[in-house]
């Protein structure tokens, strides 16, 4: 008689979860699989770029190595900034100020310029002493639209 009593809800409890799975239930567990697919497969897709990006960086470094030690713009005394040595871009100032460099060039030129404090230094006195021959051809308001 006890037994039998306790054996019942022993049985039901067993079977239950298994006989009537709620249709919600098997739905929620299929959306969180395809979750965990979706998961890894944005895992595996970030892995992907990440050694895409990886592989770039390094092609664009070796090429940049390659182009460098063949760039005529790089074989000159004094410091390599931006592609371009103190010795060449003190030769290029001149033009460099005028406007009649070529952009590239000048592209350069200015990266230098933000790293290296001598070339600095140097354009600011051309600059300067530029600026007065200028002054002596023009007039006062020429001159400071030229500013
Ligand atoms: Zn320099």
């Amino acid at each position: 008689m006890q037994s039998e009593n306790m054996n019942q809800p022993d049985h039901q409890e067993n079977s239950q979860p298994w006989e009537d799975c709620p249709q919600g239930e098997v739905g929620r567990l299929v959306g969180s699989l395809r979750q965990k697919k979706r998961q890894r497969r944005a895992i595996q897709g970030a892995a992907f770029v990440g050694i895409a990006m990886m592989l770039l960086a390094v092609g664009f470094t070796l090429s940049q190595f390659l182009l460098q030690s063949s760039d005529p713009l790089l074989q000159g005394k004094g410091h390599q900034y931006a592609g371009i040595c103190c010795e060449k871009v003190q030769s290029y100032g001149k033009e460099y100020m005028a406007d009649t460099v070529d952009t590239k060039i000048a592209h350069k030129i200015e990266g230098h310029l933000e790293e290296c404090q001598q070339c600095q230094s140097k354009f600011e006195i051309m600059q300067q002493e530029l600026l007065n021959t200028t002054a002596q051809f023009f007039s006062f308001d020429q001159y400071a639209l030229l500013q």
